[in-house]
């Protein structure tokens, strides 16, 4: 049954628009290119830098205002800023027939979605996160195979049309990823607790290394495998980060609160001279172990 919507919504010749062809828009691209799911890619952007960039990757064939690339689309990717997204998202759909989707890779579903609740085109939208990225950003950033087996989340799916679903849940097979279906309050909070997280973590703990070695040269030299897995993610945009944070405070803010707690508990153990107590922390903490091999 699946199989048979997927079939009617695939269509043999597809013209795909990616507005923000940065690390995910791109990435997407080249595999949608790759694997014969666009036959035709538009790029819309911000700077003449970055969309020349992106033309001269071969990330995209063309580069078109929003308006003009809408118009000739049947998929329109939409892979900006999440508070671009906020501003943007009404007028697209705004601009959309009945035949052609959007969909957003945004890290944050609940404030955009309530948004757009009532909107007459709001089934022609499907809101997707591709769960894959890394900490670098701009069309240079953008490669192939980036989301190949790992998972992305589809939010709140009852709100659009079949069709539509089909379509959007092909392209990410093309791409090689796991469908995980949730709501968006679900999404924002849960992606708060895995992924926002780890990301102001790492931004504390550059600021802290930044701070206290003041020798450039010790940290380069010095720095291992952990420091520079933990420390990796603190490279990423804040022109991405940012609207992420903001559009998701509450959550972030609550997570936020319980890892302040759990630092203060390392550091009143090792101030204690608590040794016992530190190895029963980190034996806790290897439970991770268990979930993430
Ligand atoms: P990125 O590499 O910085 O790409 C974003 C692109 O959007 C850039 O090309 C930028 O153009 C463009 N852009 C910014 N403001 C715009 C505007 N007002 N109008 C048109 N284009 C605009 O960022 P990214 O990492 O691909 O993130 C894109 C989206 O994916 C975000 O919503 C993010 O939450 C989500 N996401 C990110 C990750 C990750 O790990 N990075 C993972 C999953 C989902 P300029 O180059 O000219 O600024």
């Amino acid at each position: 049954m699946i199989g048979d919507e997927i079939n009617k919504a695939t269509r043999p010749e597809m013209t795909i628009t990616i507005v923000g062809v940065g690390l995910i828009g791109g990435s997407m691209a080249i595999t949608l290119r790759e694997k014969g799911f666009a036959s035709r890619l538009i790029g819309v952007g911000r700077s003449a830098r970055s969309l020349q960039k992106a033309l001269e990757l071969g990330l995209v064939d063309e580069i078109l205002e929003l308006e003009d690339a809408i118009r000739v689309s049947d998929l329109i990717v939409l892979a900006v800023p999440v508070d671009t997204l906020m501003k943007m998202l009404p007028g697209v759909l705004d601009r959309v027939n009945d035949s052609q989707v959007v969909i957003d890779v945004g890290s944050t579903k609940e404030k955009f979605l309530a948004q757009i609740q009532d909107h007459p085109h709001r089934s022609r939208f499907v809101a997707t996160h591709p769960m894959a990225g890394t900490e670098y950003s701009g069309p240079e950033a953008a490669v192939a195979g980036l989301f190949a087996g790992k998972c992305t989340v589809f939010c709140d799916l009852a709100d659009s049309a079949p069709d539509a679903v089909a379509l959007v849940r092909k392209m990410y097979e093309v791409l090689g990823m796991r469908i995980v279906c949730m709501d968006a309050a679900a999404h924002d909070l849960h992606t708060a607790y895995v992924s926002h997280i780890s990301h102001i973590t790492s931004f504390a703990l550059a600021l802290t290394v930044l701070e206290k070695e003041k020798e450039e040269k010790a940290i380069f030299e010095l720095a291992s495998g952990g420091f520079e897995s933990t420390v990796r993610l603190a490279k990423s945009s804040p022109d991405m980060w940012v609207p992420v944070f903001r559009q998701n405070r509450e959550h972030v803010l609550d997570v936020l609160g319980e890892m302040i707690h759990q630092l203060n508990r390392m550091k009143e153990l090792l101030t204690r001279e608590d040794f016992e107590g530190v190895r029963r922390l980190i034996e806790q903490s290897n439970e991770i172990k268990r979930i993430i091999k």
